[in-house]
């Protein structure tokens, strides 16, 4: 049997995804990036074929794509973060045509807008500020001592409407956030309000190339049951959110990578 991979070089994680003959996710695994992405990532991928029992004579394409792509020099090819997660959205969401994705990561967010072929047609990115990023909810997180992870399950748990947090910069918000804990606010009610804080600037990234249904949601952050509910309650639409989020953008490049070795064959037997 051969297999492709897809590797993500994320700012905040490494993602590997690994697709058989048929397109099907065999397995994936999300690490962190830390400041050494090469060596991460091919341990990374080292570990994930032994979990998979795959040689390296059965892993016969790969395609790396995100942040730190031309660092990963074994790949046989690399692409753009944002085609490699349209291709993996529309995989993930099987006959569900995904017409906007919005992803959230460590260090950016974007909105992509797709034709009904699921091409790119247009996109938005914020990569200057890390409001409304992975990084904003993990510096929130850490500020109130509780895990990126339990941010959901704290946003539930807030009664009344959500406090609004109006800095935009991720520093101020961070002493915005310390100022109303002071205050006696609730960590539950803090959290939403962070949640709906980055809805808000989130929806406007989104508007900027129009929003289009269905909605697809990924990222880390979309994990984030708290968020997703924030940014359904804003935009007043629901919102579709694949079994793996955070992985999409492997997925995509797992694919491309069974595209193109099937295209390479198909040539080489011409
Ligand atoms: P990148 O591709 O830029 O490295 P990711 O899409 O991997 O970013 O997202 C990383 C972010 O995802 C982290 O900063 C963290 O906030 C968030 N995240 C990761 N796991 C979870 C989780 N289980 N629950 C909530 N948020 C999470």
């Amino acid at each position: 049997m051969d297999y492709f991979a897809g590797i993500d070089i994320g700012s905040t994680a490494i993602k590997i995804a690994i697709v058989n003959e048929e397109g099907t996710l065999v397995g994936h695994k999300i690490s962190g990036s830390g400041s050494m992405f090469y060596k991460y990532a091919k341990q990374a991928l080292h570990d994930l074929m032994r979990e998979l029992n795959i040689t390296d004579r059965e892993l016969v394409y790969t395609v790396s794509t995100g942040y730190g792509r031309k660092l990963f020099k074994e790949a046989e090819e690399n692409i753009s973060e944002i085609t490699a997660n349209a291709i993996g959205a529309r995989a993930a969401a099987g006959d569900i045509e995904i017409k906007t994705i919005i992803n959230i990561g460590g260090q950016d967010s974007k909105a992509i807008s797709l034709d009904s072929e699921g091409n790119v047609v247009n996109f938005a990115m914020n990569d200057r500020c890390a409001a409304g990023t992975g990084k904003f909810l993990d510096v929130v997180a850490m500020n109130l001592e509780i895990g990126a992870d339990e941010l959901g399950e704290y946003h539930f748990k807030s009664t009344g409407t959500p406090l609004s947090i109006n800095s935009t910069c991720a520093v101020f918000a961070e002493s915005e956030i310390i100022g109303l804990l002071g205050n006696d606010h609730s960590v539950e009610d803090i959290v939403a309000g962070v949640h709906y804080s980055i809805a808000k600037r989130i929806i406007k990234l989104v508007k900027r190339v129009g929003i289009k249904e269905r909605i697809y949601f990924d990222g880390g952050p979309a994990l984030n049951e708290g968020l997703v509910s924030a940014i359904e309650n804003e935009l007043g639409k629901e919102i579709f959110i694949p079994e793996h989020p955070q992985i999409t953008t492997a997925l995509g490049a797992a694919m491309l990578a069974l595209e193109s070795y099937g295209y390479e064959q198909t040539h080489k037997e011409a």
